[in-house]
């Protein structure tokens, strides 16, 4: 058996009604049981869609997450919502997304928080990081994987994010987006893609006893037509995928194509 098992993630993003979300969960059970998928799925729809979501996906083979979550427990927080009562309704949580970033400016402290939070909490927890284009034509891409993985393990919250990911290496994902294939149709190379797993996993062995435990996706642009292509990497166990993800078929092609690539 393979030493770590295929996960793919769906990240709706701000997207879908009411209707759509339900409906294309109901979509995914249904066309999910033929033939058999050995992938770990697992979706992150909008919070308004959570709870919905958790009725219809209760007791099946697929896992639910958060796209966000504050590592405080409870408070004076206008609009915030705490991974505490996130962790009532799903067991994953996507941290440091390139949007999170870009959009909310934030940052490793909120970053390195959350992690340690998720994991003391048991979720599945996936740490997103790559490179902006501007860093990428400027042959920097090394250099800021390094620094992102880097500075979420600094200081005590680090040392104690090093202490919960030797605890369970099986319960941290690293998705590896270059920030300019997200949402564009571009697509990174798979032999670039493969060196910068295998960097990523050398980067995380400062930290982890089993890097060879941890899993990672590559995330960006992913479709069911280059999927295969990136199911064949040693290093990438999966993918991170936004817009495939609002299709059942095409999330599912996806799924199904980790499953093969891998076994
Ligand atoms: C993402 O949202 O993380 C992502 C990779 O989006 P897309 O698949 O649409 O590029």
């Amino acid at each position: 058996m393979a030493e770590r098992k295929p996960i793919v993630g769906g990240n709706w993003k701000m997207n879908m009604t009411r209707d759509g979300a339900t409906q294309l969960c109901h979509s995914l059970l249904l066309e999910a049981v033929e033939p058999q998928i050995d992938t770990e799925i697992v979706l992150y729809p909008p919070y308004v869609w959570l709870t919905d979501a958790a009725t219809i996906l209760s007791e099946s083979f697929i896992r639910l997450g958060a796209q966000d979550g504050l590592a405080e427990s409870n408070g004076a927080i206008t609009g915030g919502v705490s991974l505490t009562m996130l962790s009532e309704l799903v067991d994953a949580l996507l941290v440091g997304h390139s949007e999170r970033r870009s959009i909310f400016s934030e940052t490793t402290d909120k970053f390195s928080q959350q992690l340690v939070s998720a994991l003391d909490m048991n979720l599945l927890t996936t740490y997103c990081i790559g490179e902006n284009q501007t860093e990428q034509e400027s042959g920097l891409t090394y250099q800021v994987l390094e620094e992102q993985i880097g500075s979420v393990f600094e200081g005590a919250t680090g040392h104690h994010l090093a202490q919960a990911v030797n605890k369970n290496p099986g319960a941290l994902v690293i998705a590896y987006e270059p920030v300019w294939a997200i949402g564009t149709g571009l697509v990174a190379q798979p032999t670039d893609v493969q060196d910068r797993a295998e960097f990523i996993r050398k980067e995380i062995s400062n930290y982890c006893d089993a890097p060879q435990l941890i899993r990672i996706q590559y995330g960006g642009s992913v479709t069911q037509k280059n999927a295969g292509d990136f199911a064949a990497l040693k290093d990438v166990d999966g993918a991170l995928v936004g817009g495939a993800s609002l299709n059942a078929e095409d999330f599912l092609s996806i799924c199904r194509a980790f499953s093969v690539g891998k076994h």
